[in-house]
């Protein structure tokens, strides 16, 4: 049976994992404590089909099967329907015509539907504005579980605490350290979120050029009685908000470079978001309950990473989710897994039109 090592215990380490298991003796190797601890445990959790470039969009779409069958196995749903919103001021409805023209999953609708679907916002600063009733929410939390229940149920095993150190090739595969312990595979997967391109230095591969953005999520109360709403997002997307009972989940939708890291908010984005929102609404907003900030990793086409590296096939990337790793984790395993035993994509990725080619490690590294 081919040994993997799958290095990350975010979304996308599980559901990797997960989907290799069916065939293959997996261990999975997270860094910390606790799964999901990174970028998986601190997302806005949305499903948004028209969201993202084309690939995202297909990953999406192709996902939202999975979505419901892990939802079954769980027991519970993990997709529960929340529309999504953009709206623009009067000066700015020209970036909603834009927005409509280039998704044919979002609609154009006028000021009056839109107070009508949030009637937070004030009147005299909302024109128009484009919905997307397809969207949900994640249950991120069932959806991580459900792929860790797959994962052990076929035999796979999970180390936490295991911060891998050390990747060497040996002329029978990957010898993987972590502290003291080592872990031998034949085929290596890289799922470290922020930190896939410090992997695969450790491996000696290239890097793929990631670059980690800061996202920063924060809630302030608001009154009892105000309506939970869509996740209403600024036309130039400068912040974004959801009511749920009692609680504004508040961004500044920023994306500042950083290192990987444990990232944490700054008082700054946190501010700015608070003061456009209470701007734009009559929550009457006054403070801060919780903050946190996570980091968006992306390639430089904002496509996700997927496959063998073109330098070693034995090293797999699954990196750069970006702003969507959540919502395409399913299709985005099921593809790893298919370019792993055959070099090819699942039939239902394929016929929404994506090839090998377009999630690849060489596209981004010239010369491959
Ligand atoms: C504020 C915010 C809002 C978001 N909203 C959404 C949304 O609404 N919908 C959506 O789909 N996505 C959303 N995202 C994006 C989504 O959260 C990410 O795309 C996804 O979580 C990435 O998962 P991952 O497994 O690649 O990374 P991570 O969850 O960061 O997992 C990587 C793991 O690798 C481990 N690791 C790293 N190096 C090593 C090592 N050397 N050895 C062992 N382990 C290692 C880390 O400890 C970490 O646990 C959002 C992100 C943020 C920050």
């Amino acid at each position: 049976m081919t040994r993997v090592v799958v290095v990350g215990g975010g979304i996308a380490g599980v559901s990797v994992a997960a989907e290799l298991a069916i065939d293959a003796e997996v261990t999975l190797l997270e860094a910390e404590a606790a799964l999901a601890h990174h970028t998986t445990g601190r997302s806005a959790a949305m499903y948004l089909p028209g969201y993202g470039n084309e690939v995202v969009r297909a990953l999406t779409r192709a996902s939202r099967a999975d979505h419901d069958a892990l939802a079954a196995e769980a027991g519970t749903p993990i997709l529960t329907p929340r529309a999504t919103m953009w709206v623009a001021g009067p000066d700015e409805v020209d970036g909603l015509d834009a927005l409509a023209a280039e998704n044919d999953v979002v609609r154009r609708i006028d000021g009056a539907d839109v107070l009508a679907r949030c009637p937070v916002l004030r009147a005299d600063r909302v024109a128009g504005g484009v919905v997307d009733d397809g969207g949900s929410e994640i249950d991120v939390g069932v959806l991580h579980q459900a792929y860790v229940r797959r994962l052990s149920a076929a035999g796979g095993t999970i180390e936490r605490g295991a911060r891998v150190t050390s990747v060497a090739r040996t002329s029978r595969g990957w010898t993987v350290g972590a502290g003291d312990r080592t872990w031998t595979a034949d085929v290596l997967v890289d799922a470290a979120g922020a930190w896939a391109d410090a992997v695969a230095g450790l491996a000696g591969l290239h890097p793929i050029g990631l670059q980690p953005l800061r996202r920063t999520l924060f809630t302030s109360p608001v009154a009892t009685d105000v309506a939970p709403g869509p996740l209403v997002v600024d036309v130039h997307e400068r912040w974004y908000f959801r009511i749920d009972a009692g609680i504004a989940l508040i961004s500044p939708a920023d994306e500042t470079p950083s290192p990987p890291c444990d990232a944490r908010p700054e008082e700054i984005d946190v501010a700015r978001a608070l003061e456009a929102v209470d701007a734009i609404t009559t929550l009457g907003l006054r403070s801060v309950r919780s903050a946190w900030a996570g980091l968006r990793t992306f390639a430089p086409d904002r496509s996700p990473v997927a496959g063998p590296a073109p330098e070693d096939p034995t090293f797999v990337w699954s990196a750069g989710q970006g702003g969507y790793g959540i919502q395409m984790a399913p299709a985005l395993a099921r593809s790893v897994a298919g370019l792993v035993r055959t070099g090819t994509l699942p039939a239902d990725v394929a016929a929404a039109g994506l090839t090998p080619a377009d999630l690849s490690p060489a596209r981004l590294l010239p010369g491959f």
